[in-house]
């Protein structure tokens, strides 16, 4: 009696041994994938980094060069989790407007592990869109501090990066954009430059504007940031976050 139960007790842990380690296997298959699509968002933003500084100087790249260049930052061991490979990448959504921006988009199907999983297929596309930079060079006035200032405020900044420069543009729908508000919590209106002109459906407002706007590269979307001498901005106060 003693060695029937025994030896039950084995033949259970025989059956269930292997479903246990295939569903051990499926789980660390899927936190792999999970790392390679963070890999690619990651080679993503850097590529588009990159690109805003050098295109800033003048250089020219297709698309497929792009596209080139992100199948090589690739290793092998991402390559295992991507569909057809090299070849199962596709990036010619993306779009170059030169001197403006850089809109960079990847589609492919991931597969948790080729050959063993290879029925289960998750699509993945990334974006990401960087304005190509603007270039930026501090003055020179050893006895007399540097301060910025924008047209559209009455403050000076001691501080560049202050979060008060800078504009947060987000990409937002003709649906959303009627609920959305703004930093202060008023409503966007539609931008009076840009209303007119052809849209591809997308609408883009800044955190801290009130208008939304068809085209990215419309100039109220754009703040123009001068570095002036403290002694030039005597009617205008500090500002509050980096004034001191
Ligand atoms: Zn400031
Ligand atoms: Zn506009």
């Amino acid at each position: 009696m003693k060695k029937r139960k025994k030896a039950s007790l084995t033949l259970e842990a025989a059956m269930i041994l292997p479903v246990y380690m295939a569903a051990l296997l499926a789980l660390v298959s899927l936190l792999l994938m999970n790392l390679t699509a963070m890999r690619i968002q990651a080679d993503l933003l850097n590529m588009s980094e990159e690109l805003a500084v050098s295109l800033a100087d003048g250089c020219h790249i297709s698309v497929g060069q792009i596209e080139d260049r992100l199948k090589d930052m690739l290793t092998d061991e991402d390559l295992k989790f991507i569909d057809k490979g090299k070849d199962g990448i596709d990036m010619s959504g993306s779009v170059i407007r030169e001197g403006e921006y850089i809109n960079l988009h990847l589609s492919c199907d991931l597969v948790p592990l080729t050959g063993f999983f290879g029925i289960l297929r998750v699509p993945f596309s990334r974006g990401c869109l960087t304005h190509i930079w603007c270039g930026y060079e501090k003055p020179y006035f050893p006895d007399e501090e540097i301060v910025y200032i924008t047209n559209d405020s009455e403050v000076y900044h001691r501080d560049r990066e202050c979060s008060h420069i800078r504009l947060t543009v987000r990409a937002t729908s003709p649906d959303e954009v009627t609920y959305l508000r703004n930093r202060s919590g008023g409503r966007y209106r539609p931008c009076s430059l840009c209303h007119s002109r052809l849209s591809d459906g997308r609408l883009y407002v800044a955190v801290e504007g009130d208008r939304y706007h068809n085209t990215l590269t419309c100039s109220g979307l754009k703040r123009t940031v001068r570095a002036v001498r403290i002694s030039q901005v005597t009617d205008r106060r500090p500002c509050s976050r980096c004034g001191r």
